[in-house]
């Protein structure tokens, strides 16, 4: 497979058997997003107008009082905090990430710390751990919030996470204190219903990436409560461009293109035939066993590789593989896999191989599965 723009780089085209994962460029435009991203290149706007309008949009596609497209759900995270710790002070937005003098302290169970949490500090909040590994109860974290408690940061994905409180119950003790509770639901967008769920049960602000909506790998957005997506927006790039304080957000910038293109992606997620997507994916998953179901002492199996890199049974989205010389040649194969030509990326989970087909594009799963076995026929 050659690609000559990739060739002009000299680096290989992937084909991408793992899933989603920004170190592999998320996920794929669609055909009507990328038209649009070419009708914008074609006109400039003024980026004020652009951003707030498109958080119109997308507030009113997710039930919330307003929302702003940010680069990613990293970036809302930070800017998030941001909004959190100033407000509307156009004084702070300019004096972060120095929080003298300001709220900073941003309350996580310590059995919800996670990769993203760090995001925090770059605003300037200060984490403050509650409870254990083993869970929080309602009484630690009522004594956690404190007269300098700006935020308290929920990851959704591990809401189910044993001991720990339910979104409902934070958010009753944070509205006690005043204190907003920003959501990470970066990928709790399937089914799409899913993504309107976190408000109404008590979070203030509820963020999203776009790549897992099939949006750019450089975007996602925040939604929620009016005044504090008004802090967001007073932070970010546009106002120092133009306001009145040369404020904190102004590496977080973006293109026209990826603004509209966001709104575009989450209007097909929301229009998708859901089910047919995941009997497309089923398909590919057959068809690849088909092609392998010769091989002697080689199982597969039809799985769903979830979002946090756990095998269920359904809906399926992937193919396993187990090899008789168990984890040792599983890891070989994938090695293969990815130094041949051309690369093709695989997890490996214990002793099974993992070929997720949700970014297998077109027919290149039959590409895998022929691969597989020139390497396990060997
Ligand atoms: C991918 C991810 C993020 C970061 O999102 P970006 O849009 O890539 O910045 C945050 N939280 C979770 C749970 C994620 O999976």
């Amino acid at each position: 497979m050659t690609l000559p723009v990739f060739d002009k780089f000299r680096v290989r085209p992937v084909i991408n058997a793992c899933g989603i994962y920004t170190d592999l460029g998320g996920s794929v435009l669609s055909p009507r997003v990328w038209q649009a991203m070419y009708e914008v290149n074609h006109s400039f706007v003024r980026m004020v107008d652009l951003l707030d309008r498109s958080g119109e949009m997308l507030a009113s596609m997710l039930r919330a009082e307003a929302a702003r497209v940010v680069p990613g759900a990293s970036a809302a995270i930070t800017l998030s905090t941001a909004a959190c710790i100033a407000g509307r002070d156009g004084n702070a937005w300019e004096q972060l990430p120095d929080t003298s003098g300001l709220k900073n302290e941003v309350i996580i169970q310590k059995a919800h710390r996670y990769k993203y949490d760090r995001m925090v500090w770059i605003a300037g909040g200060r984490l403050v751990e509650v409870g254990s590994n083993n869970g929080t109860n309602l009484l630690q974290l009522e004594q956690a919030f404190a007269s300098r408690t700006a935020m308290i940061l929920f990851p959704a994905h591990l809401e189910s996470k044993a001991g720990t409180p339910s979104l409902e119950e934070v958010s009753r003790i944070a509205r006690n204190h005043g204190v907003p509770v920003l959501v990470d639901a970066a990928y709790m967008n399937d089914p799409p219903s899913l993504m309107k769920s976190f408000l109404p049960r008590g979070a203030d602000l509820v963020c999203f990436s776009a790549k897992y909506f099939w949006g750019p790998n450089s975007s996602g957005f925040v939604c929620g409560r009016r005044d504090l997506i008004e802090a967001v927006a007073g932070i970010d790039f546009t106002r120092f461009e133009s306001g009145k304080y040369l404020t904190f957000g102004r590496p977080w910038k973006m293109d026209r293109h990826i603004i509209v293109a966001t709104v575009g992606a989450l209007e097909e997620w929301f229009a998708m035939d859901h089910e047919a997507r995941w009997s497309g994916y089923r398909e590919k998953v057959t068809a690849m066993r088909g092609l392998l179901s010769d091989l002697p002492g080689i199982r597969s199996e039809p799985k769903y590789f979830t979002m946090d890199e756990r095998l269920l049974d359904n809906p399926v989205n992937c193919m396993t593989l187990q090899c008789p010389g168990g984890a040792a040649q599983v890891e070989q194969v994938s090695a293969d896999l990815l130094s041949g030509d051309p690369s093709i990326a695989t997890v490996v989970l214990d002793d099974k191989l993992v070929a997720a087909v949700d970014t297998v594009l077109a027919d290149q799963h039959l590409a895998i599965a022929e691969r597989l076995l020139k390497i396990l026929r060997r």
